[in-house]
């Protein structure tokens, strides 16, 4: 670059160009070569099929604009679009991924620039120079090409060439995406697209002090809404709860960061618009995070590019996306204050490509009972706005452009579930009892202060898992001793009389803390996780138990450990809790301790484990996984193996024999914690075999209410061992079932 070179020259005459209307694609290559002393530039735009088309050229034979095509991620400039990275080569023709085209008449250029033409997460295109001599382009020439390949995208997009970018829109054609179920339920409703700012007005500007007056005052507008929103838009007992407040806490420590705000500044200062700017960090932000694996890194860069969004608006001056009550939202990611303000705006549904479930979004949906789906990618390129879809969150399903008969399913499926929840209202009070007069206790899985207050809507008899781990995942630290007591505290308080069962810290394997070394494991599920870190790090555990007999002050408590393999862990893991319980003024009133039952090895040492252990909750997600050897988080496998099916019948049966027997004849309480309990066929299985305690997410309390009061265990207990009697290999016995509880009119 000549040394009289100014970066801002590209952008004045740029801002020239497109004062004189649209700038047609050969004026700004034939600008950026003049500008950039390159001998060659070319803009590559998407068109569908993931084919990057030759749109524009100064310096290549102009017979190969149109001709040249390349697929995504074929030669330098596919490899720029698939990565979405610079490729900055002094010698680009003995690269190993170049392609040559003879068309183009490219022989003579030896070095190279490439940059991708990027918008709202996607490549659109790229921008490319190339020189005779072999060179590498200096950092700010990088930065100048990035600036010019940023304007070219809101060209393109303003231009309706987005729609042609990879998976464009698919017309009127019905499409099934499948992701994650972070927060379950149903809507049938319109498309409305977050992410889609699209920026107006002007993107160069020749005060860079006025434009910076003015990004000024938008952060402050923002911060000031921000403490709004925070403070008084959400409902108290809401905002109360420790592991939300802290999401939002830690979001506002970001709002009012200076770094991000200092690097719009200076692009500010390169001749952009305080808006081209805002976007242009926002941009350089999500390429990063594609490039950051520590959840909790990403979960801070989601916040910083959510946070460009409403600046965006603010500079804008615009109000926000519109209202539109009962939509289902799709977004690439989406912060914890842009949730809320959908939320706030009537939304009933949300799709984040870029989510799981132990996200903060994922958790603030749950606690506003929001039904959301992620972990699917390709949604925001699918789905265009105002385009009907059906949002399936327990199935973890989005339908675009459903057909009639879709809609007149789906539409049905949510009237019987809104008949179902209006009369389970009243049912609330009611304690779950069969038609034959058996009690069968319905208990609660909780993990986050929000949900306690789910207790009184469901009306639940307890919290039979209270899983301690999430709510410190959700924070991301693991709290001193006396936050803990008062964490459990609380959830005492909340429960009053119902019982609740703590189930002892449970990380490692998908739940990691952030910051934590794990070590490097094939198979993390089986890994050095749970009871195991508890036992062998005890120092993290003692201090746990330590908190949760504070926390009981003397009321009765109930503990139990994860992932015990052998009755010597329990037996270890016990002991610890006993030897902090001696030394505890007040002592609980009563401790019981008990064991989940995961790991199959226990099957085989129910005898000296039933004398040990106070109770016994079957934790079937586990269980299962590692009965059928079948990963609990494969889509692949996801159903392929059933509960419902004579291996773990006789599983069931055994545990429910001998709990029954032990202790002379006294009997063991066993339960049943794992995510089938709240399924209602698989409920009423599991009362027919006598597992009569059943811990389950909330939504699935008051349908297993409803189909169990309307059941006849007795009779149900002949079919199950006729089944079992006759089963002859079968790998399911879920047919027969539904088929008995259907001929008896039963909704399961
Ligand atoms: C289980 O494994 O069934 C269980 C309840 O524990 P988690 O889902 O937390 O692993
Ligand atoms: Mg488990």
């Amino acid at each position: 670059m000549p040394a009289d070179h100014l970066p801002r020259r590209l952008l004045a005459r740029l801002r020239e160009l497109m004062a004189r209307g649209a700038a047609p694609l050969a004026d700004v290559a034939a600008l950026v070569a003049r500008e950039m002393v390159a001998e060659v530039a070319s803009v590559y735009v998407c068109r569908p099929g993931d084919i990057l088309e030759l749109a524009a050229t100064f310096g290549l034979n102009p017979g190969a604009v149109g001709r040249t095509r390349l697929r995504v991620g074929e030669g330098i400039v596919g490899l720029c679009a698939a990565a979405a990275e610079v490729m900055n080569l002094p010698d680009a023709q003995n690269h190993p991924g170049f392609a040559y085209r003879p068309e183009t008449g490219e022989e003579p250029y030896t070095s190279m620039l490439a940059v991708p033409v990027r918008r709202a997460g996607r490549t659109l295109g790229v921008l490319s120079v190339q020189n005779r001599a072999p060179r590498r382009y200096a950092d700010d020439e990088v930065e100048e090409l990035e600036t010019v390949a940023m304007l070219l995208a809101e060209l393109l997009a303003g231009s309706g060439a987005e729609a042609g970018s990879p998976d464009g829109i698919g017309g009127a054609v019905p499409r099934l995406l499948s992701g994650l179920s972070l927060s379950p339920g149903l809507v049938l409703g319109s498309v409305v697209m977050a992410g889609g700012f699209r920026l107006r007005g002007r993107l160069l500007a020749d005060d860079p002090d006025a434009e910076l007056a003015r990004l000024e005052a938008a952060s402050q507008r923002m911060q000031r809404q921000l403490d709004e929103l925070f403070d008084g838009r959400i409902p108290d007992d809401a905002i109360e709860a420790t592991a939300s407040r802290d999401v939002l806490e830690a979001y506002r420590l970001v709002a009012a960061d200076a770094g991000w705000l200092r690097r719009a500044a200076e692009v500010i200062q390169s001749g952009l618009s305080a808006e081209a700017a805002v976007q242009r960090v926002a941009g350089e932000l999500h390429d990063r995070m594609r490039r950051i694996t520590d959840p909790y890194l990403r979960e801070r860069l989601a916040d910083v590019e959510d946070l460009a969004g409403r600046l965006l608006a603010e500079l804008a001056g615009s109000e926000g996306p519109p209202l539109l009550p009962g939509a289902i939202l799709v977004a690439r990611r989406l912060g914890p204050a842009e949730l809320l303000d959908w939320h706030s705006r009537g939304i009933a549904g949300v799709v984040i490509e870029e989510a799981s479930p132990a996200g903060h979004a994922a958790i603030l949906a749950r606690a506003l009972g929001l039904p959301a789906i992620g972990g699917l990618r390709g949604a925001l390129a699918a789905a265009a706005s105002g385009e009907e879809a059906i949002l399936d969150a327990d199935q973890g399903t989005l339908v675009l452009r459903p057909d009639t008969e879709m809609r007149e399913i789906y539409g049905r499926a949510i009237a019987t579930r809104a008949a179902l929840a209006a009369g389970q209202a009243g049912q609330r009070t009611r304690a779950c009892v069969t038609a034959d007069g058996t009690r069968v206790r319905l208990m609660l899985n909780l993990g986050l202060p929000l949900e306690l207050e789910q207790l009184t809507h469901t009306g639940a008899d307890g919290v039979g898992l209270f899983r301690t781990e999430i709510a410190m995942l959700a924070r991301g630290v693991i709290p001193d001793v006396a936050e803990q007591a008062t964490f459990y505290a609380r959830v005492l308080d909340a429960a009053g009389d119902r019982p609740v069962v703590f189930r002892t810290l449970d990380l490692g394997g998908d739940k990691l803390m952030p910051g934590t070394e794990a070590p490097e494991e094939a198979n993390p599920a089986m890994g050095w996780r749970s009871l195991r870190v508890g036992l062998d790090r005890p120092a993290v555990l003692r201090r746990q138990l330590r908190a949760l007999l504070l926390g009981a002050g003397g009321r009765p408590l109930s503990v139990m450990f994860p992932m015990v393999a052998t009755v010597a862990e329990f037996r270890a893991a016990r002991a610890l809790l006993e030897a902090e319980a001696r030394r505890m003024r007040p002592a609980p009133d009563r401790l019981c301790v008990g064991t989940m039952l995961e790991v199959p090895a226990l099957l085989w040492q129910l005898g000296p484990l039933l004398e040990e252990a106070d109770f016994i909750s079957i934790g079937s997600n586990d269980l299962m996984q590692f009965l059928f050897a079948a990963d609990r988080g494969s889509p692949a496998l996801a159903g392929r193996y059933d509960l419902i099916s004579p291996p773990v019948f006789d599983l069931l049966e055994q545990v429910r024999a001998a709990a029954a027997a032990a202790r002379g004849g006294q009997g063991v309480p066993v339960s049943l914690c794992g995510e089938a309990a709240g399924r209602p066929l698989e409920a009423m299985v599991l009362a027919g075999l006598g597992v009569t305690t059943l811990s389950m997410p909330a939504f699935g309390l008051p349908t297993v209410k409803a189909l169990l009061s309307g059941v006849d265990l007795p009779a149900l207990r002949e079919v199950l061992a006729t089944l079992r009697r006759t089963a002859d290999g079968a790998a399911s016995l879920r047919e027969p079932i539904l088929a008995w509880a259907r001929e008896r009119g039963l909704d399961a």
